[in-house]
């Protein structure tokens, strides 16, 4: 994309770093993408170093105006430093690595940096483009391959002590239930998340149930299929969808008690799947939460368009400068 120009107002940098693909994008206060690039991950922690700070580099020198970045990351990143405490997979050499003092030598003087992870990237989004505008309290569940959470309370996006608030996913549903990734047993995301609701369907097809699942023959069906099947009426494809719609919904309710959140906003793969999902979602909120708090918590899903991450991740950086402004 070729910026246009003359540019007036500030700009900030969106930087999202991916498994496959490393994406920028400078993008102004109206959240509108005016520049971007993009270039494959590098295998190695000098070639990424080079690569990253040659993108930056160059859009700089496309664009005066640019006063912050924001960088979203997959893994633990700690949001006070910028530092990436846990990056398993291909990027797993950024381990340790503080972003911000990597990215600085190549940027103007001042120029603010911020890194967090994906979830609270998207909630930033939503919070100055999208379904979180005018929102001071509000919950950001992104609903993938795991379930990830971000917090709205008060006006700021809560983070803690670490950095790790927000881990939704990781809430115990079931104190008996499977083991966790993190460690812990019956989180939400081993009964509620993409990989779980295929591995239902995988254990129906093992099991020879009558069910449209088995036309897949021995290929797992994605959870997206799952929950088409479920639309149409497959009764062991809407019994896998209730019983994890079931527990999200009354994990949500528990949080809404906690947090109080004005609205709830659903993004990740699985809350394309539309009112399959979000009609019981809706529903089994309601039921656990109207009589204590006596309104209806709005559900919805995410607004804001931005499929690669940059326009949250520049959000990020706004959200940063608006928290000084105000410290
Ligand atoms: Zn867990």
């Amino acid at each position: 994309m070729v910026a246009s120009k003359p540019e007036s107002g500030i700009l900030l940098i969106g930087l999202d770093i991916g498994g496959t693909q490393i994406k920028a994008a400078c993008v102004n206060e109206s959240g509108s993408v005016v520049d971007t690039r993009r270039l494959n991950t590098p295998a190695s922690l000098i070639a990424f170093r080079q690569a990253v700070c040659g993108l930056l580099e160059e859009l700089i020198a496309s664009h005066a105006n640019i006063r912050a970045v924001g960088i979203g990351c997959k893994g633990l990143i700690n949001p006070h430093t910028s530092q990436v405490e846990s990056l398993p997979g291909t990027l797993h050499y950024l381990e340790e690595q503080v972003l911000a003092q990597m990215l600085a030598p190549v940027l103007p003087t001042g120029t603010m940096i911020v890194a967090d992870n994906d979830a609270r990237v998207a909630l930033a989004g939503e919070m100055f483009w999208g379904a979180a505008c005018q929102c001071r309290n509000a919950l950001m569940l992104t609903l993938g391959t795991g379930v990830g959470g971000a917090i709205l309370s008060d006006g700021r996006i809560l983070r803690g002590t670490t950095g790790a608030a927000g881990h939704m996913g990781h809430l115990t549903v079931d104190p008996e239930g499977t083991l966790c990734i993190c460690g812990n047993r019956g989180c939400l995301e081993t009964v509620f998340s993409a990989r779980t609701i295929e591995s239902q369907a995988f254990g129906a097809i093992h099991r020879g149930v009558d069910s449209r699942l088995l036309a897949h023959g021995s290929k797992v069906p994605t959870c997206a299929e799952v929950f088409d099947l479920a639309r149409q009426g497959d009764a062991v494809a809407s019994d896998i969808v209730r019983k994890a719609t079931r527990v999200l919904g009354a994990a949500i309710a528990g949080l809404a008690f906690v947090l109080d959140p004005e609205k709830i906003i659903l993004g990740g793969q699985i809350s394309e799947a539309g009112d399959v999902l979000l009609e019981p979602l809706r529903a089994e909120i309601t039921w656990r939460t109207r009589a204590f708090l006596r309104r209806e918590i709005a559900v919805v899903r995410s607004q804001l368009i931005d499929p690669s991450g940059v326009i949250g991740a520049a959000a990020l950086a706004l959200e940063a400068r608006s928290r000084t402004a105000t410290a």
